[in-house]
């Protein structure tokens, strides 16, 4: 069973035509529950704070079939100045080829070629349960949309084992590349406190400089993990360094530093919090400090789902994918830790979050085809 390519392009025109600026859904997860009424998906309304979540679930009727999420979001970025944009971003324009609008590739592409490959794939004898989750906060503070549906599944006890997340992850070309994680963020503000004087009398003085000077020096050289296959090692960047009172014979009172860290997942948050504690104070440096932890890493490596998403690229495009841990962050991060699977798989991300946003419909027919075939593949290799 293949996907319907003209009926798929008429959902992603009309997602696009949906203003859908965070939080506002728009009713494109309408649009999609209406797509997937007809093939046994049933919907809940899980809406939160004013942000739209879908979970719509389609079980195969096989008893402790293995449950595969389809995740994304309906909501886009602003579009900046209009000026720059060559056609309306929420009027769907094709010019050679090409299909103009905001969230053309991030990402009312991705969901509308995974609505259509779900469709086709329910005409199958499927042996997998097949739930869609889909938000309309991603692009904004993500708390109330996926983060808060995967605490509701946590509380349920409902278990998925593999999500396919439908952002744009293709470098290149389509089915170049796909993501197998993403690395975890934590920084800090950090204050130092010392005692200001004057430069002549240091004695009377505490220099906060001084003091984390040489902790800073021992950070920056730290090695913290040595990464693995597929995750660089984890990095410690200090971005900020402010100090002084513009005086030149003024030792200052306080510094200000700010640093983070991009992690892999050998190492954890914990830790490299706990260490940089123990610098600072084997340093004796005085401070306060405001930590703040935006991302835990999530990592799936190489196996069943991986696989598919392989072999499902290659009958469509006849790449060998590249397995990526790079990029910033996405929802796949609230969904991992329920003890799921994650890949993410989607079009070309050259244009998203810019002006002209845009998608060549080759690429969308090949990218319903891929997931069509990433469906197929993973019911065999799980029936
Ligand atoms: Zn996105």
């Amino acid at each position: 069973m293949t996907v319907d390519t003209a009926a798929a392009r008429g959902l992603l025109l009309d997602l696009i035509a949906r203003r859908s600026l965070t939080p506002d859904d728009a009713g494109c997860s309408q649009l999609l529950a209406e797509a997937l009424a007809p093939y046994g998906f049933e919907h809940e309304w899980l809406n939160h704070n004013g942000v739209t979540n879908l979970w719509s679930l389609r079980r195969c009727g096989r008893a402790n079939a293995p449950l595969v999420v389809l995740a994304g979001h309906t909501d886009v970025v602003p579009t900046g100045d209009l000026a720059q944009w060559t056609s309306d971003p929420f009027v769907p324009s094709e010019r050679d080829g090409v299909l103009y609008g905001r969230g053309a590739a991030d990402m009312k592409s991705g969901l509308a070629a995974m609505t259509c490959a779900a469709q086709a794939g329910a005409q199958t004898d499927l042996n997998i349960d097949l739930a869609f989750l889909i938000t309309s906060d991603e692009e904004g503070p993500a708390r109330d949309g996926t983060r808060y549906v995967a605490e509701v599944l946590r509380q349920r006890g409902t278990q998925p084992d593999y999500v396919i997340v439908g952002e744009a992850t293709a470098d290149e070309q389509i089915g170049d590349r796909f993501i197998v994680g993403r690395r975890g963020s934590i920084g800090c503000n950090l204050t130092v406190h010392g005692v200001q004087g004057h430069v002549a009398y240091p004695h009377k003085a505490d220099n906060p400089v001084h003091r984390v000077l040489p902790a800073l020096t021992e950070l920056a050289a730290t090695i913290w993990d040595e990464g693995n296959a597929d995750f660089p090692p984890t990095s410690f960047q200090i971005s900020n360094i402010n100090s002084g009172t513009g005086a030149t014979n003024v030792i200052p009172g306080q510094a200000e530093v700010v640093f983070n860290f991009r992690y892999a997942p050998c190492s954890s948050a914990e830790q490299l919090k706990q260490k940089v504690i123990d610098c600072l104070d084997r340093h004796n440096v005085r401070y306060s400090a405001d930590w703040w932890h935006t991302g835990e890493p999530y990592y799936t490596p190489a196996g069943r789902l991986t696989e598919a998403a392989d072999k499902a690229i290659g009958q469509v495009t006849g790449h060998k994918p590249l397995h990526f841990t790079g990029g910033g962050t996405s929802d796949g991060r609230f969904l991992a830790p329920l003890g799921a699977e994650v890949i993410e798989l989607g079009p070309v991300s050259a244009s998203i979050h810019k002006f002209n946003e845009h998608l060549k419909l080759d690429d969308f027919d090949a990218l319903c085809a891929i997931h069509a075939a990433l469906l197929r593949e993973l019911s065999q290799s799980l029936g």
